[in-house]
């Protein structure tokens, strides 16, 4: 697919400028209303040349349309997008009073066929360009009125398969020309695409990782997430390390608590021998259960307490809040939904 101008970095404006008979400052200008402003088409940006806004049409600017939005009691919103070939992802709009978090997709579907995942049951169908990715935030900030603080990779899709976009996309949410969101605000959540980590860790943009664990082994890993047989917990611990050595950034590990299957003390004793130490997080969650896995979330008492065994054992947890849960506020389940009312792809 063909780089939208909306996905350029300042630099490849220029060039494309420059191709057009352009001067340099043109290209800021452009730049600075599709990334400082947000904006979803150049037509209104009137100290740019009315013929150059009409040369520029030629190129795709490629943004996402809302075609659903669900509301939840605690105010989070879920909207469905649609991209510009039919496929639609979704994104998660969470206010809360002193920030608002935005949880935004890499990918329509997923390959990585977690099995309580929704957003893998349906195919797998393409990557998102950075600007898809990019686009999400710009369009809800516009929707709502209101700024987004903080980004969670934690949407539809495995960010870190699809890597060149989702680094593009980083590099232009953090221009300072543009919306020059802090890198810190940013966090990326993966399953454990190991080698993606180390190169993550070189790209000089210090996100914060999160670790899609899920299970205390390797071999209950395996029963549930297939990266576990590419990539060992070992393995994904090293790459974490290597990580924090280079951005300074501790590693959250997300901890989905499945009755029975994870929340066993063998599983307190396992956690707690690999993630002692100020660098790592542990965030647990209930399962959010789909009807497509038979696992149960466990309740709330033992949710508490995993959490307060883990801290007699000097690690660092917290329960993760639960946002729009009545509107299916995890998971590609909207998507799921919108596809079998018939919406498109
Ligand atoms: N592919 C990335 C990011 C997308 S998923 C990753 O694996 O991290 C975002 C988070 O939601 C992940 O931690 C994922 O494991 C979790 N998740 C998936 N299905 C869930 C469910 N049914 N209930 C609760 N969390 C779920």
């Amino acid at each position: 697919m063909e780089r939208g101008i909306n996905g350029m970095s300042l630099e490849e404006l220029e060039a494309l400028l420059k191709g057009l008979g352009q001067a340099p400052f043109r290209a800021k200008q452009v730049f600075h209303a599709l990334h400082a402003e947000g904006l979803d088409s150049l037509d209104e940006v009137t100290t740019l040349p009315k013929a150059l806004r009409e040369v520029l049409k030629d190129y795709p600017l490629r943004t996402v349309k809302e075609v659903n939005q669900l509301l939840s009691r605690d105010g989070s919103r879920k909207f469905l997008y649609a991209l510009e070939d039919g496929n639609t992802v979704e994104t998660v709009y969470m206010p809360y009073p002193d920030r608002t978090t935005l949880c935004i997709s890499s990918q329509v579907g997923c390959k990585m066929g977690c099995k309580f995942c929704a957003s893998t049951k349906a195919a797998f169908a393409r990557n998102l360009q950075a600007e898809e990715i990019l686009s999400q935030v710009y369009q809800t900030e516009r929707i709502t009125g209101d700024r987004v603080d903080r980004i969670v990779l934690m949407g539809i899709g495995e960010p870190l398969d699809n890597y060149d976009e989702v680094v593009r996309f980083l590099r232009l949410i953090t221009d300072p020309k543009g919306k020059n969101l802090s890198a810190r605000a940013i966090t990326l959540s993966t399953c454990g695409l190991v080698p993606r980590i180390y190169d993550l860790a070189e790209e000089g943009i210090p996100i914060n990782l999160a670790i899609s664990l899920h299970a205390s082994s390797d071999e209950d890993r395996r029963r549930t997430m297939p990266i576990a047989n590419r990539y060992s917990i070992q393995e994904i611990i090293r790459a974490c390390m290597a990580y924090f050595e280079k951005t300074g950034r501790r590693i959250s590990l997300e901890y989905v608590l499945i009755e029975g299957e994870n929340d066993r003390p063998q599983d307190l004793d396992a956690l707690a021998r690999l993630f002692k130490g100020p660098m790592w997080h542990i965030n647990l969650l209930p399962l959010n259960p789909i009807k497509e896995y038979k696992g149960r979330p466990s309740g709330e008492e033992r949710i508490f307490a995993f959490e307060e065994a883990l801290h007699r054992r000097g690690i660092h947890a917290s329960i993760r809040r639960k946002r729009g849960e009545d509107i299916d506020g995890a998971c590609g389940q909207l998507r799921i939904l919108y596809q079998g009312m018939g919406g498109p792809s």
